[in-house]
């Protein structure tokens, strides 16, 4: 199936309401509705979701989406239900479902209504489901967060190893999707093989985000002083602060509090209604700050978020990424300011030290790139990047003279041993 530039246009305004496409995804939509494996690796807000959905809707038969978190399909669902007006487009395939909703599902999707069903992995592997998968038109598979598949990536989940099989079973030459916003190629690698997807055509988009500006500071016994200050320089913006321990959340909270900072702590150590009011008031700006744990941020989309301080080196230069990329989602400004000393290194190390060794060697691999970023004198910017497989321009690149060691240079000798690996 090949379609007109214009068709697609007019089905991306009628099933959506967008008048263009963002990024890449013209390009990939083509492709999949071309019935060719595809690879999709876009940043966190870069729309992979419509990559699948769209063509979904178009073709012929039910697409299967692989999603690792039934909140997540929830959402997806509702809101193309939304659009559509249409009640059976799109379902969720889970446990949780009774026997009739289970019924009707199935009736859906054999009487063709159903264009996408979103299931979890392990959803998928049941039995039962692949007998009835198997006998009815699927127009492709999409796994999406992909970088499930592997133990290099932040969210490694076993059972997205057993998709290959499965989809195997469902027929033959069914399309294979892949998304996800890990950029790294040690991840991609791993999707590529373990999908089996070695012709799938790759759509990378650049992960570089001009308007971040980046910085590293040595860590000292004032990091809460020179918090407090950089916290009031920049009052009444909206800013998140992560800290490694929810001990260490409280504390810096109470902190920011008795001096004047409007803060409120977040960890997945308070009750769910708890959590709810903390992150509705820094969403609503009630407070100006949220100190937190990493628990905080999956889903939260405020757009003018001014800056992300981390008062502990995070484990790895991908959570660096994620964490930070939260800051200035409206292409405004984003400071993103990180706390660093040696010791906290060896803290996480002892973290790990419990765990499988296959899990630990991973895991001081990720760790010493993060120290190099920290320690490097090179453009922030271009390191990140690089890490990602992709170049940067120090001199003229966007956001080229956004972040510390661009701004002050360090003298040329002491730059001189620090170069990218
Ligand atoms: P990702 O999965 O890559 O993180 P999403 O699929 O959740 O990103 O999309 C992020 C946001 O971009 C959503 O709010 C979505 O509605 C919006 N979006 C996607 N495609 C377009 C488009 N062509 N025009 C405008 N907004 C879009
Ligand atoms: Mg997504």
């Amino acid at each position: 199936m090949s379609l007109m530039n214009t068709d697609l246009h007019s089905s991306l305004k009628k099933y959506f309401g967008f008048s263009k496409f963002k990024g890449l995804q013209e390009g990939v939509i083509q492709n999949i509705l071309n019935d060719n494996d595809t690879f999709v690796i876009m940043p966190t807000g870069g729309g992979k979701s419509l990559c699948y959905q769209l063509p979904a809707i178009m073709k012929e038969g039910t697409a299967i989406v692989v999603s690792p978190l039934i909140a997540l399909m929830k959402n997806q669902v509702d809101a193309i239900r939304g659009i559509s007006e249409q009640h059976g487009i799109a379902h969720v395939l889970n446990s949780s479902l009774t026997k009739t909703e289970v019924k009707q599902v199935k009736e859906d999707i054999t009487n063709g209504v159903t264009k996408l069903l979103y299931v979890a992995p392990e959803s998928l592997t049941k039995e039962e489901n692949v007998e009835f998968l198997k006998n009815v038109k699927l127009s492709f598979v999409a796994v999406d967060e992909a970088h499930c598949i592997s133990e290099w990536g932040h969210d490694f989940r076993p059972e997205y190893r057993n998709l290959r099989g499965i989809i195997n079973r469902l027929g033959d030459n069914i399309p294979i999707i892949g998304l996800t916003a890990t950029a790294t190629p040690k991840v991609q690698e791993d999707i590529i093989k373990n999908l089996g997807m070695t012709d799938a055509k790759v759509f990378k988009a650049s992960f570089n985000r001009p308007n971040l500006f980046y910085e590293v500071r040595p860590k000292t016994k004032d990091v809460d002083a020179d918090i407090i200050r950089f916290v009031k320089q920049n009052q009444g913006k909206s800013g998140i602060i992560y800290c490694l321990s929810r001990k260490r959340v409280e504390e810096l909270a109470q902190v920011l509090q008795v001096n004047g900072v409007s803060a409120v702590p977040y960890h997945a150590g308070f009750d769910a209604k708890t959590r709810s009011k903390y992150q509705d008031m820094f969403l609503m700006e009630e407070v100006d700050v949220v100190v937190a744990t990493i628990a905080f941020g999956m889903g939260i989309d405020k757009p003018d978020v001014r800056f992300v301080i981390h008062h502990d080196i995070p484990k790895s230069i991908e959570s660096y990424y994620q964490e930070t990329g939260r800051a200035g989602r409206d292409g405004g400004e984003g400071h993103c300011l990180a706390y660093y000393a040696y010791k906290d290194v060896e803290k996480l190390e002892k973290f790990m030290s419990g765990k499988p060794v296959a899990e630990q060697e991973i895991g001081n691999a990720l760790l010493q790139e993060i120290v190099a970023y920290a320690e490097t004198s090179i453009s922030r910017r271009k390191f990140i990047l690089h890490y990602f497989g992709e170049d940067f321009d120090e001199e003229n690149g966007e956001g080229a003279d956004m972040d510390d060691n661009s701004r002050n240079p360090k003298p040329k000798e002491e730059a001189k041993e620090d170069v990218v690996k």
